[in-house]
């Protein structure tokens, strides 16, 4: 994927593996990948600088609150419809994560066809048996 967006993309060894992370336990790994332009963030701080930036930018955040569906004229999608009332919206963005499946279902009799779901992992064995 990171090689389809023009990114470089290193094929590694274990052992430079072992270099770059030394308490990493190579003994069954064949190999890896390592992109040098990949950063790294505190989940924790960006979550929390992105709701400031929102906020400064006059959003609410409600937060424990459960969506339960949405509100439509026709085929438009209105707002949302929560735990603790409505809410209308000029602009809805469907972000629910792998729980979208189920929220988006409801989205099929307006005859919008959204899917969610989590990722898949491919594990596959090598001739050497090693996973
Ligand atoms: C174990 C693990 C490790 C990972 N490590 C990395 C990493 O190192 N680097 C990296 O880039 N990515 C990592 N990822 C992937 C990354 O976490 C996801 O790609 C990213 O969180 C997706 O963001 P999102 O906003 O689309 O969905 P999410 O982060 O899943 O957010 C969806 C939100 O919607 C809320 N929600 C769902 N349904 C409703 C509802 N009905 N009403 C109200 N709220 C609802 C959920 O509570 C959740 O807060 C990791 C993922 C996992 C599972």
């Amino acid at each position: 994927m990171a090689k389809v967006h023009g990114l470089q993309v290193d094929i590694v060894t274990p052992q430079e593996i072992k270099e770059r992370y030394p308490l990493i336990n190579v003994d069954d790994i064949l190999g890896g990948t390592f992109i040098p332009s990949d950063g790294q963030a505190n989940p924790s701080n960006a979550a929390l600088s992105l709701a400031k930036g929102a906020r400064q930018r006059g959003a609410q955040i409600f937060e424990d609150t459960l969506v339960t569906g949405f509100l439509t004229e026709g085929r438009r999608i209105t707002g949302v419809k929560t735990a603790q009332g409505h809410i209308q919206a000029d602009q809805v963005v469907l972000a629910p994560g792998m729980w979208g499946r189920d929220l988006a279902a409801g989205l099929n009799s307006i005859g919008i066809q959204a899917a969610g779901g989590l990722g898949r992992v491919v594990a596959a064995r090598g001739s050497t048996g090693a996973p």
